[in-house]
């Protein structure tokens, strides 16, 4: 048994990797919830809706665009939720391999606030900024 040790005080108040474990699996647990949530929801009663389509004959036009619609917000949200499901994976693999809180792009530090409010990411605050310029340019 080893004497309790002060250990060195971190200069911010950065999160232990307990708490950045349990953060990083709240977040897998919200998305996983989504996409379980679409997957039981949207595409299920998608398939109904189209054997129904066929077989059913006075089906009105309208009835099917909000289906599509509600369709295309479904699958939009489950692949949100299905790339931060695979963000949250990749941190917790960085995290073992100890370059967790490391932005991929410039390897500084990522502020602690931030991943505080999105331990997945993988992006310092600049960096992410220019991904989202680049996204939306396309
Ligand atoms: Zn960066």
């Amino acid at each position: 048994m080893s004497p309790k040790k002060s250990a060195t005080k971190p200069r911010r108040r950065a999160t232990t990797e307990a708490e950045q474990t349990a953060a990083l699996e709240r977040r897998a647990a919200e998305a996983k919830e989504i996409v379980d949530f679409v997957d039981r929801t949207s595409l299920a009663g998608d398939e109904e809706a189209v054997t129904g389509e066929i077989t059913t004959v006075d089906q009105h036009p309208a009835d099917t665009s909000d289906i599509t619609f509600q369709r295309e917000l479904d699958l939009t949200v489950r692949t949100i939720a299905e790339s931060r499901l695979s963000q949250v994976e990749e941190a917790l693999e960085r995290q073992r391999a100890g370059t967790y809180g490391i932005c991929e792009n410039c390897g500084r530090p990522i502020d602690p606030e931030r991943l505080r409010a999105r331990p997945e990411a993988t992006f310092c605050i600049d960096c992410q900024r220019d991904q989202e310029a680049d996204t939306v340019r396309h």
